[in-house]
């Protein structure tokens, strides 16, 4: 008890011991809690409501008698890796909930929100404006044994702005701008061409795989202590109705997960020194039409869902009938798994989530 009082009342003074050198966060637009824990949804695993037009080779891949089989078919990483070895909160139906404060649930003010700790009224567009809030990873950055070691990936062409990419001083890559780095690596080259030459539309994406794989270049040659991913297919193809994309995109995250943790265990200035930590910008509503759209008009849209794995969280698994979690405690749960107090220094922002950096 005297060792507790102690670290409560010089906790602003102290940084916490952890184990953890490395995060990564990884966000994957809009994707919903309800496949993540119940896996394809029966209402919407059809031609009319979800315009599948591969049944046969969409029930084959991801369809199974009880909701364990098939989230454990559409997310195999997440339940067999992150949910058996870390935690995973947003399970409404087994008394887990995860819901953002800033009640736009859409994606700037979900992702300002995530990365600093707290929602902004100011906040109310998706529209490019720089960000005035300062990001937890900014923050990082700021600090000296953080300065050159954060990044930033996006699919979305907004993060230069969200991120706020100029104030912030660390590489924030978006939409299909190629990664200048020096030196450079072939593969890198490539991923630049294949975004110059690939078709768009104004306001699309590319392609997560185009993304993932120019953040997973980065994390390999230049070893981030700090990376932010975030990937837009989910968002996308559920905005277009398309189901079958939907999954399959959700499928590919899981799968980039699998490779970025695989890599980071076997490299030596990741191994056992790295925190993963999985979350989205928003909800979605439900089958058999709200499934495509979220935001203000559409409360339930606020629920979303959170996972964590590393060396300073415990292997409590799917959190059942525990008290709600809330989007503003990603950013200081980042921070507090690296050791540092990013609550104590942001007043408005959201605590760490206690259970995960508890070990
Ligand atoms: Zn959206």
């Amino acid at each position: 008890m005297r060792l507790l009082s102690f670290v409560i009342f010089f906790g602003g003074l102290l940084t916490a011991q952890t184990q953890t050198k490395k995060t990564i966060l990884v966000m994957t637009d809009g994707l919903r809690w309800q496949e993540v824990f119940q896996g394809v949804d029966p209402a919407l695993l059809n031609k009319e409501a979800g315009k599948v037009k591969n049944m046969e080779a969409m029930r084959k891949a991801y369809w199974r008698e009880t909701a364990e089989q098939r989230r454990a078919a559409l997310l195999p990483f997440l339940w067999s890796e992150m949910a058996a070895k870390g935690q995973i909160y947003g399970n409404r139906e087994a008394g887990s909930e995860a819901s953002v404060t800033n009640r736009r649930n859409f994606s700037y003010p979900g992702y300002n929100e995530t990365l600093t700790g707290f929602a902004d009224d100011r906040i109310d567009s998706n529209d490019k404006k720089y960000n005035p809030n300062v990001t937890v990873l900014e923050w990082l950055h700021n600090k000296p044994a953080y300065r050159g070691k954060v990044a930033a990936f996006g699919a979305w062409d907004a993060f230069p702005w969200i991120i706020n990419g100029p104030r912030a001083g660390f590489p924030v890559n978006a939409g299909y701008d190629a990664m200048e780095m020096t030196p450079t690596t072939a593969a890198m080259e490539l991923l630049n061409r294949l975004k110059a030459e690939s078709p768009r539309d104004p306001e699309g994406e590319p392609i997560d795989a185009l993304t993932f794989h120019t953040a997973f270049e980065y994390l390999k040659t230049r070893k981030p202590s700090v990376l932010f991913l975030s990937l837009g297919e989910t968002d996308e193809w559920a905005h277009a109705g398309k189901y079958e994309e939907y999954i399959r995109a959700a499928n590919r995250v899981d799968l980039y997960l699998k490779t970025l943790w695989e890599q980071a265990q076997s490299m030596p200035e990741y191994r056992g020194v790295t925190s993963l930590v999985v979350t989205v910008d928003h909800g979605r509503g439900r089958a058999p039409v709200d499934w495509k759209s979220h935001g203000e008009k559409l409360d339930e849209t606020k629920y979303i869902w959170m996972a964590f794995m590393g060396p300073d969280t415990k292997a409590l698994g799917e959190r059942k009938n525990v008290g709600p979690v809330t989007q503003s405690q990603v950013a200081a749960t980042v921070a507090a798994l690296l050791g540092e107090d990013y609550a104590g220094a942001v007043s408005k922002a959201g605590k760490p989530i206690a259970d995960v950096v508890g070990k």
